[in-house]
C-alpha cells in the first residue's frame, strides 16, 4: 500500500445545516470491492430526515438565492480550494469505497473541484438580455433567476464528478440542494460536500443517503422542490422521468452510454491503441462515456486487436491503494455478477473471447476482448458498464456509422482519421452528443455534456450546465 492510512467511517447526514445521524431503521455495509472487507455500516435516512431536509432546502433558498452572484461565487471558490487542501484524504476514501486506482481517485477529487470552480465563476455570467422594446418610453428585459430547491441523486461509479456537475450548477445558479449521494460510495462524497459546506450559510447544500426508491419518491413529489437531476440506468432515468412528470417538475438526465470509437484505415494505430486501451479501461470500464464498441477498419483488424489485446494484458489488477495497480476491482459484487454474465451470454452468442486473469478475491473482472461479435450479441446492445470491449471489423464509413448508430443509447462517440470528409460526414451523421475526434477528450467543465436517445435529457456542465438551474424571466415596463 503506497498511500498513507486514512481512517474509514461511513457520514452521518448533513441535514437542516449540521451533520447528524440519520434516524431511519436502514442499514448498509460497505465493503471494499477490492478485497471484500466491511469497511463500515451506512445508516439510512427516514422519513423525519427527509421532511427536515425538504423544510431547510425551502428555508436556505431563500436566503441563499438573495446573495449576490459574486459573493456566491467567491464562497464557492474557497470551498474548492478546502477540497483541493484534502485532495489526498477524500480520494483515499473513494479508493476504499470504490475500488478505484489512488491515482484515477486523485484525478476525480481535482475534475470536481474544478467543475464546481467553473460554475461559480460561470455563475458571475449569468447574464439577462434587454430586447428592443416595442413601444416610447418602454423597456422589456429577460432575467435568469435560480430555479429553486433542487433534488439531485449521483451514482457510484464516478462518486465526486457527477455529483460536482449538480452541486456546482445548483450551488452557482442561487438554488438550494438535496443530493442524495450512492449508497454504496458514501465517504468521499460526504468529505468533498462538508468542505464546500463549511463556506456556505447553513442549509444551502444537504446531503442524504437512504432507500434510493424512498428518497427520490419523497423529495420529487414535495412542492419544495423544483428541480430535479439524475445521473444513472435507463431504467430508473424512466422512473424519475415518469415522476418528475407527474408532478411537473424540470428534469435533467444523464444514463449511460455504449460509445462506438471508429478506427478508420488512416489511423496511427501505435497512437490509437494506447489512447483507447487506457480510455477504455479506465474505472474498470464503469464510465458513461467510455468507449465500448470498437470499428475498426478491416486491414487494421488483426493489429488492432493483437495490440488492444497486448495492452489489456499489461494491466496490473490489484488493491487500489497499491502504486503499482493500473485497474480496481468493479465497485460492488453486483456489477462483478452482472459483466460476468454479460461476458457469459455474448460468448454464447458467437463472440470470439480474449482475456487475461483476475485476482480470485474480490469484485476483479479481467479485461475483455469480444471479437468479430454477431449482430446479436448482448454485449453490443447492452451497456458493458465494465472492461469489455466489443471490436467489430467495417468496409465502408457508411457501415461503421450505421453499426456506430444502432444502439438505443448515444452519449459519446470517438473517431480516428486524418480525412477532412471522413470528420465531415461523421459529424453530420453520428447520433452521439459529444464527439472526440483523434482524441478522447469528451467531457470538460465549460461544455456541455449529455446524451441523446435514450442517453439521457438535457447537459450538465457548460454554460447549458447553469442554464438547466435558471428560470428565464421576461419583465416589460411601460412608460
Ligand atoms: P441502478 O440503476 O440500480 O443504480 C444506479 C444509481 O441510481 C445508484 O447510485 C442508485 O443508488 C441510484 N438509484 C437506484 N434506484 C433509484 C431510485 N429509485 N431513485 C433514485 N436513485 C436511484 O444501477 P446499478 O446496478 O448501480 O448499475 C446498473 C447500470 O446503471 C450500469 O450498468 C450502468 O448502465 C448504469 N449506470 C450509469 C451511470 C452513469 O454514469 N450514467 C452510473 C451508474 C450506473
Amino acid at each position: 500500500m503506497s498511500a498513507a492510512p486514512v481512517a474509514y467511517r461511513c457520514p452521518d447526514l448533513l441535514v437542516g445545516g449540521r451533520w447528524r445521524p440519520a434516524t431511519g431503521e436502514g442499514r448498509r455495509e460497505i465493503v471494499d470491492p477490492a478485497d471484500g472487507r466491511v469497511l463500515d455500516m451506512l445508516r439510512l435516512a427516514g422519513a423525519a430526515d427527509l421532511d427536515e431536509a425538504l423544510r431547510t432546502a425551502d428555508a436556505a433558498f431563500q436566503a441563499w438565492r438573495a446573495v449576490p452572484a459574486h459573493e456566491r461565487c467567491a464562497r464557492l471558490e474557497r470551498g474548492v480550494a478546502r477540497i483541493r487542501a484534502d485532495v489526498e484524504r477524500i480520494a483515499t476514501l473513494l479508493t476504499l469505497e470504490q475500488g478505484k486506482p489512488l491515482a484515477e481517485a486523485r484525478a476525480e477529487c481535482l475534475m470536481a473541484a474544478d467543475l464546481v470552480k467553473w460554475y461559480a465563476e460561470e455563475a458571475r455570467r449569468a447574464y439577462g438580455r434587454i430586447v428592443p422594446a416595442r413601444a416610447p418610453g418602454s423597456r422589456m428585459d429577460v432575467h435568469k433567476l435560480p430555479v429553486g430547491p433542487v433534488a439531485a441523486f449521483a451514482p457510484w461509479n464516478f462518486p465526486l464528478v457527477l455529483s460536482a456537475r449538480k452541486l456546482g450548477g445548483a450551488l452557482a445558479a442561487g438554488c438550494s440542494i438535496v443530493l442524495k449521494g450512492a449508497e454504496e460510495t458514501p465517504a468521499a462524497l460526504a468529505a468533498f460536500v462538508d468542505a464546500l459546506a463549511q463556506e456556505l450559510p447553513a442549509g444551502v447544500v444537504q446531503l442524504v443517503y437512504g432507500e434510493p426508491a424512498q428518497v427520490s419518491a419523497t423529495l420529487i413529489a414535495s412542492p419544495v422542490i423544483r428541480k430535479v437531476s439524475f445521473t444513472g440506468s435507463v431504467p430508473v432515468g424512466r422512473a424519475l422521468a415518469q415522476l418528475a412528470g407527474q408532478h411537473l417538475k424540470r428534469i435533467t438526465l444523464e444514463l449511460g452510454g455504449h460509445a462506438p470509437a471508429i478506427v478508420c484505415a488512416d489511423a496511427d494505430l501505435d497512437r490509437v491503441v494506447p489512447l483507447l486501451a487506457q480510455h477504455k479501461f479506465r474505472n474498470a470500464g464503469q464510465a458513461c462515456l467510455a468507449p465500448t464498441r470498437f470499428l475498426v477498419a478491416r486491414p487494421l483488424l488483426g493489429r488492432f486487436v493483437d495490440a488492444f489485446d497486448a495492452a489489456a494484458r499489461g494491466l496490473r489488477l490489484g488493491h487500489g491503494l497499491d502504486g503499482a495497480t493500473t485497474m480496481g476491482p468493479l465497485a460492488n459484487a453486483r456489477r462483478q455478477a452482472a459483466v460476468r454474465d454479460l461476458i457469459a451470454r455474448s460468448r454464447q452468442a458467437g463472440a470470439r473471447v480474449l482475456a487475461g486473469d483476475a485476482p480470485v478475491d474480490g469484485c476483479f473482472v479481467a479485461p475483455t476482448l469480444l471479437v468479430e461479435p454477431p449482430a446479436d450479441t448482448p454485449a453490443l446492445h447492452e451497456e458493458p458498464f465494465g472492461p469489455v470491449a466489443c471490436i467489430q471489423p467495417f468496409d465502408t464509413v457508411d457501415e461503421a456509422i450505421a453499426l456506430a448508430n444502432r444502439s438505443d443509447y448515444g452519449l459519446a462517440g470517438y473517431l480516428y482519421t486524418d480525412s477532412a470528409r471522413t470528420i465531415h460526414t461523421v459529424s453530420q451523421r453520428l447520433e452521439v452528443g459529444a464527439l472526440a475526434v483523434n482524441g478522447i477528450g469528451v467531457s470538460v467543465p465549460e461544455a456541455p455534456f449529455g446524451g441523446c436517445k435514450d442517453s439521457g435529457h438535457g447537459s450538465e456542465s457548460g454554460i447549458e450546465g447553469l442554464e438547466a438551474f435558471h428560470d428565464t424571466r421576461f419583465m416589460h415596463y411601460s412608460a
